[in-house]
């Protein structure tokens, strides 16, 4: 997904990401900036005059001159493999996650749960509720795709089964994990609500809606 579909032969600073122009590049950081490390001050109250290669866009000093703070024996001496890839599927990755943030004093897990859940469980739970409403059908037999189910409920072209291209599982997946996370690391009552919500649009959408026989007296 990282593969380039662009290349260019000549670079201009000033065209690239702006978070690539947000990097300091002085020799050493100035006695202030440790002082205001204490107040844990955010980077935007930080009144210290730190070099950035934002400064320098449009000069010469936009391609050369980079300092550096630290030296490192080995520009690569990072993790050769993360523990991103050697964890399994999501949940374990989760898992591992609010185990550390739960270790770290520095690090309140409600609100790494919290983020967890608004930034990665919402947002994919409701897109695939959005994918599995507005997906196509599939025929079994020759493969042709249909916007919508065809009425007779086989092919049109073959006579085969018509089939879902996405299933009750992919919307459905973490539904359950989500609310063990809100619940265990207690999250905000809006938060808790939204999951609710979905929940219950998640059932309706599954439910069985296959016609019961009733009677006059259930009206009554
Ligand atoms: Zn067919």
């Amino acid at each position: 997904m990282d593969a380039p579909l662009v290349m260019s032969s000549r670079i201009d600073p000033a065209e690239i990401d702006d978070e690539a122009h947000n990097v300091d590049v002085t020799t050493e950081y100035p006695l202030a900036f440790y002082e205001a490390t204490r107040e844990q001050l955010s980077p935007d109250e930080l009144d210290v005059e730190m070099e950035l290669i934002e400064d320098n866009l449009g000069t010469p000093g936009e391609y050369e001159g980079f300092a550096h703070s630290h030296d490192t024996s080995d520009i690569a001496a990072g993790p050769d493999l993360s523990a991103y890839k050697t964890l399994g599927d999501m949940q374990e990755k989760m898992d591992a996650q609010l185990a550390l943030s739960r270790r770290l004093r520095a690090v309140d897990e409600t609100d790494v749960a919290e983020r967890i859940i608004e930034y990665h469980f919402l947002p994919d739970l409701l897109g695939n509720l959005k994918a599995f409403a507005s997906q196509e059908f599939r025929c079994r037999g020759c493969g042709t795709s249909y916007r919508r189910a065809p009425l007779t409920g086989t092919c049109p072209n073959c006579g085969d089964e018509v089939s879902l291209t996405v299933y009750e599982g992919a919307v459905t997946k973490y539904m359950d994990t989500a609310i063990r996370v809100a619940e265990e690391f207690g999250a905000q009552e809006y938060t808790k609500q939204r999951l609710e919500i979905l929940e219950q649009r998640i059932e309706r959408l599954f439910e069985d809606d296959t016609n019961k026989q009733s009677g006059i007296a259930d009206f009554m």
